[in-house]
């Protein structure tokens, strides 16, 4: 997709490009067994060169659906990144084209929690998995509340 291409030639007289876009999550290609990205990424920010680098500074928002690590049902997590900064070595860039899909398909990767629970943490199945934690580990006074 060509709004997520930085022109490196249009930054060379200390240009600052900004961004303001909303793509498609299917654009990412985010699936893997039960999380998927929802509706449209949000990515605003700006790109500029220094002598030998292209600087990224991205704010990043998007809908992840994924398990529940408790109850296993699917829910939508918003994610949100603010300042991500990311920045190639221009002699990396092969052209005068640098696309931004995969550095932002990584920060979300990398933003998406290993425990996630629903209902912002207040997931239905908490209390049933508390009682079968206390009765596992066979607490003399598990009886008692404190
Ligand atoms: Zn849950």
């Amino acid at each position: 997709m060509d709004s997520l291409n930085i022109y490196i030639d249009r930054l060379k007289n200390d240009e600052v490009e900004t961004l303001d876009e909303r793509i498609d999550a299917n654009f990412f290609d985010i699936r893997e067994k039960e999380l998927n990205l929802e509706g449209q990424v949000g990515i605003k920010g700006s790109a500029y060169l220094t002598k030998e680098h292209l600087v990224l500074d991205l704010a990043i928002v998007a809908d992840i659906n994924l398990p529940c690590s408790i109850c296993n049902q699917v829910f939508t997590l918003p994610i949100s990144i603010n300042a991500f900064t990311h920045t190639v070595a221009l002699e990396e860039i092969q052209g005068a084209i640098y696309n931004l899909r995969d550095e932002i398909r990584n920060a979300i990767f990398l933003k998406i929690p290993s425990f996630s629970e629903c209902r912002k943490g207040k997931c239905p199945s908490r209390e049933e998995l508390s009682k079968f934690l206390k009765s596992k580990n066979n607490l003399p006074f598990s009886d008692l509340t404190l």
